[in-house]
């Protein structure tokens, strides 16, 4: 069984603070194969680096912008993201583990007005582009 995890919840210190957000995986089955990713430090945003935030734009547009600079990361997030399923759907992936409120990971996440105003909650962008990309594999949020 192969299981894509946040890798923050795994302990690695990917967070943009540089923090982990260690999670204990023992319900998953043992002998598991676990592949571990973070959309934010493999697009090249480093660690640490500037907290992101979910967007509103128009109706129904949802962009990824830094919290203080505004700066743009849809597009770099987007591309890595969908290059990550590429390699998924080629090598497998039974089942996905991630962490919840994160403009990348969560599933519900918060959602802002381009004054940072909080608006609602959307997907983050890879787990919407999980839930398009893979929606037959199982999916927790935690
Ligand atoms: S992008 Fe996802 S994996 Fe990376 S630190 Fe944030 S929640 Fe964890």
């Amino acid at each position: 069984m192969r299981v894509l995890i946040s890798s923050c919840l795994l302990g690695m210190k990917t967070r943009y603070d540089g923090r982990d957000k260690k999670y204990d995986i023992s319900f998953l089955p043992a002998g598991a194969e676990i592949i571990p990713f973070c959309p934010e430090v493999e697009a090249g945003l480093g660690i640490p680096r500037e907290p992101i935030e979910l967007v509103l734009q128009g109706d129904d547009c949802i962009r990824v912008l830094g919290r203080e600079s505004r700066k743009e990361f849809t597009e770099v997030l987007e591309m890595c993201c969908l290059k990550k399923i590429r390699e998924l759907r080629k090598e497998g992936v039974d089942y996905i583990v991630l962490k919840s409120r994160s403009p990348s990971c969560g599933t519900e996440t918060p959602l802002h007005d381009y004054e940072g105003n909080e608006i609602g909650v959307a997907q983050g962008i890879w787990a919407r582009i999980i839930a398009e990309e893979l929606p037959d594999v199982p999916c927790k949020t935690v």
